[in-house]
């Protein structure tokens, strides 16, 4: 268990050196016991010190790695039980399973869809992390020949799924090298599960019906000397799996219990593409860190990811995009200038309808702290100043013989200072980036 702040002062050396940053030995282990400071800090601290302290100081929730290279993915390590406490780490990985009951083309091309889930959205790369290889032949055999091939074929990370130690056994001495996550590990096999993990270097799902269950089991590989575990719970319902991943969630971070501080793992392997899309996304929302799911359909499948982007940003921190100038189509010396801020959800929304116009044009993105027009004009992050010193800084009386600038209808007010400031002359567009296709062709 976690040890309290006092008892953290005790084994610290009390001089109050203030070579930590904090005031005193007493702040420092405060800070330590409420994870807010790292023991490195003090450079002072005896070893029995440290290995003492190395439990207060590691994470409430195990940090798990599996995959290598390019391919590797880390789940685990989350801190609050909501993202607007602080945020959410590692987002949840999503993989797509592949059965062995599939050969030949049939498997080729399965693994071939799953490679291709991955898409673009407002500028960042989102898609499938992983592969699960689904034991459904029941021979360990055909089970580590599809491992093979997936390993072969895919750039993603591997999970080996089966309730056989044997075809575990099987298909991970082939594909050890790939590090996958094997599973499944149950009370009675968690001696044999526990052993192929340890051969091979990779972590395990531990799968059991309670969390109780759970509870036991993790300490069960612990003995046999598996440190990086997820965590399967089999529940009747989804209204019962989310309660108790949330039990897990809260049983880890509110009360520090290790058994049960490691990521978790759901399945959706049944059910309508866009209803395993729902149930992936309430899982993602409470509190899995991987899900497996059935469906390669992108429509079903597109939606989890945007869900599962929005929720893992730092709420402090909006998405942003470089503020610079932007071309859209080919823009020459005559073509009109726009200007947005860089709030990433405006910039996509703008560029966008600009392109539908079909009227070539220069975007000029102002630096606004990652918000959105009026926001960023409220709090004084965009004004006339600011947006003179963007004119200047990308060079854009270079670029174009006219000095005409089109300003976003909801800052129409700042029209009069702007051109004084910048010598522009101001022509205010529509409030609604979704009319901007009928003033590009129209007024422009
Ligand atoms: Fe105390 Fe260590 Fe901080 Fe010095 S660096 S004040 S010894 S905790």
């Amino acid at each position: 268990m976690a040890l309290t702040g006092l008892q953290i002062f005790k084994l610290l050396p009390k001089t109050n050196c203030k070579d930590c940053g904090m005031p005193t030995c007493l702040a420092f282990a405060m800070a330590l016991a409420q994870k807010k400071a790292k023991l490195d800090d003090c450079p002072h601290a005896s070893d029995e010190a440290k290995s003492s302290l190395a439990e207060a100081a590691a994470p409430p929730i195990k940090l798990v790695k599996f995959g290598t290279g390019d391919a590797e993915v880390q789940v685990g390590q989350e801190t609050v039980m909501f993202r607007h406490d602080e945020k959410f780490y590692n987002p949840t990985v999503i993989a797509v399973t592949v059965s062995d009951s599939l050969s030949g083309d049939e498997l080729n091309q399965r693994i071939e869809q799953v490679n291709g889930l991955q898409f673009e959205r407002v500028g960042q790369k989102i898609g499938v992390k992983a592969v699960a290889v689904l034991n459904e032949s029941g021979n360990a055999e055909i089970f580590a020949a599809a491992a093979e091939a997936v390993k072969a074929k895919s750039t993603l990370a591997m999970i080996l799924y089966t309730e056989s130690a044997d075809a575990l056994a099987a298909a991970a001495g082939k594909v050890a090298d790939a590090k996958p996550l094997l599973g499944v590990a149950t009370t009675e096999s968690a001696a044999a599960v526990g052993k192929i993990a340890k051969d091979n270097g990779c972590p395990v799902i531990a799968q059991a019906d309670s969390v109780e269950g759970l509870a036991d089991l993790t300490e069960k590989l612990k003995e046999a000397g598996v440190e990086d575990v997820v965590l399967s719970l089999k529940a009747p319902t989804l209204k019962e799996q989310l309660y108790g991943l949330s039990q897990i969630r809260a049983v880890a971070l509110k009360k520090n219990f290790r058994p049960l501080g490691f990521p978790t793992i759901s399945c959706v392997l049944e059910g309508a593409a866009a209803e395993q899309s729902a149930q992936v996304m309430a899982f993602s929302c409470k509190f899995s860190s991987i899900v497996l799911v059935e469906t390669v359909e992108k429509f079903a499948i597109l939606p989890i990811l945007t869900s599962i982007m929005n929720i893992f940003t730092d709420p402090q921190k909006p998405v942003q995009v470089e503020a610079k100038l932007y071309e859209v189509g080919e823009p020459d010396e005559n073509s009109p200038v726009l200007f947005t801020t860089n709030f990433s959800l405006t910039y996509y929304t703008v560029e966008s309808d600009v392109e539908a116009s079909r009227v070539p044009c220069y975007i000029l993105v102002v630096d606004t702290e990652g918000t959105s027009v009026l926001t960023a004009y409220s709090g004084d992050k965009l004004n006339e100043k600011i947006v003179a010193a963007a004119i200047k800084k990308t060079d854009l009386e270079n670029k174009v013989k006219h000095r005409t600038l089109i300003i976003p209808g909801y800052v129409a007010v700042m029209s009069g200072k702007l051109e004084e400031e910048s010598g522009w002359e101001v022509k205010v567009g529509p409030r609604e980036s979704s009319v901007l296709p009928k003033f590009m062709q129209e007024v422009v």
